[in-house]
């Protein structure tokens, strides 16, 4: 793990903001955005510290997801774990706590940048608001051992792993979050965000090969399929459904989850 803290760092002042990159080693957005920001970046108006982390230098490295564990299954974590990114968990979860955290991800889903989050709060409303984002999918109560389960912490989908347009999206909303934030300078520019409520994981069946109906974000009306798979089982729910993180072979057992639209972020939180 690299942790680079960027401003004056004093007894007061300890960093209480803090971006993630390479939560999965596949998904480089985020470390490059965390590059592109040290190297390139307004660092010299950083007027409150913050931390900028590569999480999983390991895989990485190596282009794959995960090494021995998938780190974003693993927190909080455990130091005497054999496996290496349950480790990876505690030690960075322990380097960001108390923090307000804006971790990066990439898809194979969708190509457009979108949030994620749990435990809806007026402050998320507000960060995912401040960020260039349309949608932001809200996972409380449907995953656990995520980083979105953690206090203070949302997650940036950038979009496709590994391309470019993930990483100038990544670079973008850490620009904006450093903003809202106060380590940078200057107003937020706050855009609406549509907030959906996950309400399922939708597990593939076995030896089934899928095909999708519904884009992501994109309502499908109620008792319409938005799958179906080769041996013709309709995939349905009973009231509308917007598909979120759905790809057919994005990952081997699970297909993605279905939400509900709750409406503009800030008018959710009270809901
Ligand atoms: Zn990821």
């Amino acid at each position: 793990m690299r942790v680079e803290t960027v401003g004056a760092e004093t007894a007061d002042t300890a960093p209480s903001v803090a971006a993630v990159g390479a939560i999965h080693g596949d998904e480089p957005c985020g470390a490059r955005a965390v590059e592109r920001f040290l190297a390139e970046g307004p660092t010299d108006r950083v007027q409150r510290p913050v931390k900028l982390v590569v999480a999983n230098e390991r895989a990485l490295e190596a282009g794959v997801r995960s090494v021995e564990g998938d780190l974003n299954r693993l927190f909080p974590g455990d130091p005497e774990s054999d496996v290496y990114e349950e480790r990876l968990a505690h030690a960075l979860w322990t380097e960001l706590a108390g923090c307000s955290i804006l971790g990066f991800h990439a898809t194979v889903s969708f190509d457009e940048p979108f949030g994620t989050l749990a435990d809806l709060t007026p402050e998320k409303a507000e960060l995912m608001r401040a960020l260039p984002l349309d949608h932001a999918a809200d996972f409380t109560g449907v995953v656990s051992g995520r980083s979105v389960t953690l206090p203070g912490f949302v997650n940036v989908e950038a979009g496709y792993q590994g391309s470019a347009a993930a990483a100038d999206a990544a670079y973008d909303c850490l620009l904006a979050f450093l903003r809202v934030t106060d380590v940078l300078p200057g107003a937020p520019d706050p855009t609406p965000t549509n907030h959906y409520r996950v309400r399922e994981a939708v597990e593939k069946r076995p030896g089934r090969a899928y095909e999708l109906h519904g884009a992501n974000f994109e309502r499908v009306p109620a008792g319409e399929a938005y799958a179906t798979t080769d041996r013709g089982e309709r995939l349905r729910a009973e009231t509308d459904r917007w598909p979120v993180l759905m790809s057919s072979d994005g990952h081997e057992t699970l297909l993605g989850y279905t939400a509900e639209l709750t409406g503009e972020i800030a008018a959710a939180v009270d809901r």
